[in-house]
């Protein structure tokens, strides 16, 4: 529990509308996107400042308190979900965006800027943010950066973390450091790449500096589809082996198609695989090389092929893919979302397995995907009411268990967070994660930002969840917390 004193100088801190201790609007806060994890916390502070974040963590230090920066709580790996006894921070009222520097494609932001709002902010000056998680109208920037966030268009422009110059941040102790800056090429260790996809285990962003990209020339959409994930998948290979590097490169399987024309009829054709190959760049060369991604199509059993002749054809085109995983609920009452990772030479193979691994439990799974970086997003359908939670899981689980065999990773996108603690040991050695260990030991030695997150922490017999508390054993200096 917080001490009633502590409360009271959050609020006078933060003011009456900046502290949220009643049980209704904490429950509110009790989870991300991934709704089967829940935890109510102690507080919620809603600081409108980076100084006021400042001194909510300093005062979360002086008091040992375990903390949880939360951006919009879309996140889909339970990043946000708040520590029993904790409180959250909620950086959505720090949405300014403070700065655009069109000559030097810079922008500063908060970070409880929404993603889409930078590309909305520079689109007049023909400029674009690149990152675009299909969440982007809704997500913040701050939590794209501690989630590394991809999106459809990463293919080509790279990840949240090829964007991120500089970032300002209240380390776990309450003091402010600036990682990175304006200028490329900063000297010393790349700390904001430490920093990315760190999953608020290392602090908060309060500012972040964004690099953007200038609008393309042209860009072109098509749509082909195919009588199997197979053929599809053999396109998506022949397209990159050809040595285009298309804008992007998504799939969707005859599951994810049916779910998506119900969602918002996109008028798909009934196929068993859509691929969505988006070119841009000069018109000329998109041209050219739209006719080569034609005839591979064709060559791979393509029996439509449909080019978005306008911008509203092409939005059409996007809207059935973005809104794919929300569409689930029209065919399923419940589903697992996962992210897994393979190489892309994998996925006709990775497909075929996970077809035979669903028939073998009897549970659904729809695919829908980044298909240029073999980031796959299946999702398993299963009826809570029926008692299929628990072989949902565990599918979800055998399919990222094949990914990593497959040297691929546990996560692409959404992050390890706590639905995937138990897996970061699938995929690492334990040097590998003494190492990672070390570098937020060095952030936050006592565990405060963001703990029991990321990684595995089997707990030490007759240690009490919730809050952490030192074992007697690591008091006694015979066991060690990491
Ligand atoms: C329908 C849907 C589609 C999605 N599609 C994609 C996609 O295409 N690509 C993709 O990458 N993700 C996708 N996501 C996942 C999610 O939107 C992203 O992970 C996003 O980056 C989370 O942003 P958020 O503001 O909601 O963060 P939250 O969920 O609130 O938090 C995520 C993590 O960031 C930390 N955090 C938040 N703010 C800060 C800060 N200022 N400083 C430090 N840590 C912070 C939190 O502690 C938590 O660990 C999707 C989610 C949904 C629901």
């Amino acid at each position: 529990m917080i001490q009633q004193h502590v409360l009271a100088e959050l609020r006078a801190l933060l003011g009456e509308d900046g502290l949220l201790t009643e049980p209704e609007q904490l429950r509110t806060y009790d989870a991300d996107g991934l709704t089967n994890f829940r935890v109510v916390p102690a507080a919620v502070a809603l600081p409108r400042t980076g100084a006021q974040v400042q001194r909510v963590v300093q005062i979360c230090h002086r008091e040992r308190l375990p903390f949880v920066a939360r951006g919009s709580g879309t996140g889909l790996s339970g990043g946000a979900l708040p520590v029993e006894g904790g409180i959250v921070i909620s950086l959505s009222r720090l949405n300014r965006i403070l700065e655009i520097d069109i000559p030097n494609q810079r922008v500063v932001v908060e970070p409880g800027v929404i993603n889409l709002q930078v590309t909305q902010a520079v689109a007049p000056y023909g400029y674009f943010y690149a990152p675009d998680p299909s969440s982007q109208s809704v997500c913040t920037i701050g939590g794209n950066v501690a989630e590394n966030a991809g999106g459809a268009h990463c293919l080509k422009y790279g990840f949240t973390v090829t964007h991120v110059l500089g970032l300002t941040v209240v380390l776990p102790d309450g003091s402010l450091a600036h990682l990175g800056g304006k200028t490329l090429d900063t000297p010393g260790y790349d700390l904001p790449g430490v920093f990315v996809g760190s999953e608020g285990t290392l602090g908060i962003a309060i500012e972040v500096i964004l690099r953007i990209v200038k609008r393309p020339e042209t860009i072109q959409t098509l749509l082909a589809a195919f009588n199997s994930t197979d053929e599809a998948g053999a396109a998506v290979s022949a397209i990159i082996a050809a040595g285009m590097l298309p804008a992007a490169i998504e799939m969707m399987d005859r599951l994810s198609r049916d779910a998506a024309e119900a969602a918002v009829h996109a008028n798909y054709p009934e196929a068993e695989a859509l691929l969505l190959v988006e070119l841009d760049g000069p018109a000329a060369e998109v041209a050219l090389l739209m006719a080569q991604v034609r005839a591979i199509c064709e060559a791979h059993g393509a029996w439509e092929i449909r080019v978005a002749q306008s911008e509203a054809e092409r939005a059409v085109l996007w809207k059935g893919r973005k809104a794919a995983f929300a569409a689930m609920g029209r065919i399923s009452p419940d589903y697992i979302v996962q992210d897994g990772v393979i190489p892309r030479t994998a996925l006709p193979r990775i497909l075929r397995e996970i077809e035979a691994l669903s028939a073998r439990a009897g549970l659904r799974v729809a695919n829908v995907f980044h298909a240029g970086d073999g980031n796959l997003h299946p999702l398993v359908l299963y009826d809570r009411s029926k008692g299929e939670e628990q072989r949902a899981e565990e599918l979800a689980f055998e399919i990222l268990r094949r990914c990593v065999e497959a040297g691929g990773s546990i996560t692409g996108e959404h992050g390890v967070g706590r639905e995937k603690q138990k897996f970061m040991s699938v995929m690492f050695a334990e040097p590998d994660l003494e190492t990672m260990q070390l570098v937020r030991c060095a952030f936050d030695p006592h565990h405060l930002s963001n703990p029991d997150k990321v990684f595995p922490r089997p707990r030490l017999c007759a240690e009490k969840p919730g809050r952490y508390e030192p074992h007697p054993l690591e008091r006694a200096g015979v066991a060690e917390l990491f």
